[in-house]
């Protein structure tokens, strides 16, 4: 836990607003980062969601919060199974070295190291815990091994329609067609071992491993208790990821909401298609670092709304560039007054960096210098 400036308690108190809510916040800040699965490279929409969070968390702490930030590693995944296979390595070899390549990644983005990083292999027993008391509840069942939980009505929470639902539980492997299930919407808690699996572990219901909301959801509540202040990730994982993880998590305690607010970067497209290493239009944040600096990419993700899409074009990079140069030189001038206290009032309001942004191009000096502070621009 980091408590910066404590003595800005002292001032006027601060009005968070986040997804156009007040979110009052009293001393101590609980964040959540759904983390990367680590199988592959850093690309741009990682780095989008992992900046945005370390910009919420430097604004709370700025004005005097204590912040605790839990960023998980999903190292108990088909995804990251398949490629260690085809890579014929080791699943945890893999998952070191690509955990380590995205932790020096960060450090470059100076993004701050989370004070807690579980991992799911590390919450075997949680997840556990969690599809026994689920089945206790009756909000679980078991089949062959399998223990599922009945979240079909998170779908119509997270404002889908069945159809839009089962697509996206097909597309993240949700396995809306298995016939054990009651409701193809159902999740896997706990996955019975294939014959194929290479990782799995003892459970009351046979060998087996973790499904991945479940993974999310034991990791929250084992570390933060029965809810979370901030819960960030992708612009992608609404649902089922977020939508199910929370149902998970709200059935187990019966405490709503299982997360505040929810916080998730805008998704990152290129020539009109999600960055994702399927459509093979990554664009990795080592070949952006070569050429630009650390606080460029950072104001490029950040001058903008942070829950909105949107598309990468390389011309912008050298935009956010020059606009850096331009908030250096504004931060060298004498500049006026009133700005200084502006600029971390418009990071309040939604974190809306593209007006504080031009505030600080506007007054200069303290405001600029404000600004390239709390959002470690230099
Ligand atoms: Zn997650």
């Amino acid at each position: 836990m980091r408590q910066v400036n404590p003595s800005r308690l002292t001032g006027p108190p601060m009005r968070l607003r986040l997804g156009g809510e007040l979110l009052p916040m009293v001393g101590h800040v609980r964040m959540y980062v759904c983390g990367i699965t680590p199988y592959d490279v850093t690309h741009l929409g990682h780095a989008a969601t992992y900046v945005w969070a370390d910009a919420a968390e430097r604004v709370l702490q700025w004005h005097g919060h204590t912040v605790t930030v839990a960023r998980n590693v999903t190292d108990v995944d088909d995804v990251l199974f398949a490629e260690a296979r085809r890579r014929g390595e080791s699943a945890t070899m893999l998952a070191t070295l690509q955990r380590a390549s995205f932790e020096a990644t960060m450090a470059t983005l100076q993004v701050r190291t989370p004070d807690l990083a579980p991992s799911a292999a590390q919450h075997i027993g949680h997840v556990i815990q969690l599809a026994a008391a689920l089945l206790d509840r009756d909000a679980a069942y078991e089949r062959n091994g399998t223990v599922y939980a009945r979240t079909a009505h998170a779908a119509a929470q997270a404002g889908l329609d069945q159809a839009s639902a089962l697509q996206r539980a097909e597309e993240y492997h949700d396995n809306p067609g298995d016939p054990d299930k009651d409701d193809p919407l159902d999740i896997a808690v706990w996955q019975a071992a294939g014959s194929d699996d290479d990782v799995s572990w003892p459970s009351p219901w046979g060998e087996g491993r973790p499904g991945w909301h479940a993974e999310c959801a034991a990791m929250v509540l084992a570390l933060f208790g029965s809810s979370v202040d901030i819960h960030c990730g992708g612009g992608d994982l609404a649902y089922p990821h977020h939508a199910c993880e929370a149902a998970l998590a709200e059935a187990v305690t019966g405490v709503t909401p299982f997360a505040r607010a929810w916080m998730r970067a805008g998704i990152v497209s290129v020539d009109g298609a999600k960055m994702a290493k399927s459509t093979g239009n990554l664009v990795l944040v080592e070949d952006l670092l070569r050429e630009h600096s650390p606080g460029a990419v950072r104001l490029l993700l950040l001058n903008r709304p942070w829950g909105r899409a949107w598309e990468y074009d390389p011309s912008a990079l050298d935009d956010a560039e020059a606009l850096l140069e331009r908030l250096y030189g504004a931060a060298s001038s004498p500049g006026l007054a009133p700005g200084a206290a502006a600029v971390p009032a418009a990071l309040l309001d939604d974190l809306d960096v593209s007006r504080a942004v031009a505030i600080a191009l506007e007054d200069g000096g303290q405001a600029a210098r404000t600004l390239i502070e709390i959002l470690a621009l230099s």
